[in-house]
């Protein structure tokens, strides 16, 4: 599913974020991203996410190499194959529950109302079928981790990938998100996740740890 080869990435002004990576995850693994802050833990996943590219060194996402894909072939892929968690949610203010989770296809090219059909069962899946047409500002931090979580999957991503989706939340907010993650993984879905959270990172069945741009 993902095959780095010998990957770094630098930033301008001379920060080496990544630093000589090489990392393989098969399909279907639950994967937990461990280490301190500033250890390259972001930067990797948003070359695995295709949102940025490396200075050195090979990706292979799901079979492609990305290096030769363009911009355009590289949101297509996105599109098709893999979702985002963030720590902060990054859901729309203003917009509903649905809308928001349907946005999570606004770029697979699928009309309208099926968008909004595929946002309702998505949202039932995360456990929260009875806050459709509720505004973010109306729901509580875990449920909003959730609605996340339903825009990342509603594509059906073979690949889902979350940075600090538990950050912000308490412990048994993070659980449910967690053990939603879970549900995914036992579902097919290729889950990496980026974690502080050392019971979280040890409850999985594989830990890559990193330090200084570097897998330890
Ligand atoms: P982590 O996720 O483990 O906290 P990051 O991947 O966010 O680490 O950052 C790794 C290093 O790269 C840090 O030293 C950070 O300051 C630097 N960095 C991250 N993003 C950028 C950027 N866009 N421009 C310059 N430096 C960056």
């Amino acid at each position: 599913m993902i095959d780095l080869e010998r990957v770094s990435k630098s930033y301008p002004g001379g920060v080496t974020a990544l630093d000589d990576v090489s990392l393989r995850v098969e399909h279907g693994e639950f994967v937990a991203i461990v280490g301190p802050s500033g250890s390259g833990k972001s930067t990797m996943l948003h070359l695995i996410g295709t949102l940025d590219r490396p200075s050195t060194g090979k990706i292979h996402i799901d079979g492609y190499d990305v290096s030769v894909l363009s911009d355009r072939q590289l949101s297509a892929l996105r599109a098709q194959r893999i979702g985002f968690v963030f720590q902060h949610f990054h859901l729309a203010a203003g917009r509903d529950v649905v809308s928001n989770v349907a946005d999570g296809l606004l770029y697979a090219g699928v009309p309208d109302k099926e968008r909004k059909r595929a946002a309702e069962a998505a949202l039932i899946r995360v456990g929260l079928g009875d806050r459709l047409t509720h505004r973010p500002h109306e729901l509580s931090g875990g449920e909003r981790q959730r609605v996340a979580v339903a825009r990342a999957v509603v594509g059906e991503p073979t690949l889902l990938l979350a940075d600090e989706p538990t950050g912000n939340l308490d412990t048994a907010s993070g659980t449910a998100v967690i053990e939603l993650l879970s549900e995914l993984h036992a579902a097919g879905t290729t889950v990496l996740l980026i974690t502080h959270d050392l019971s979280i990172a040890a409850s999985l069945p594989r830990q890559v740890p990193m330090r200084d741009g570097r897998v330890v």
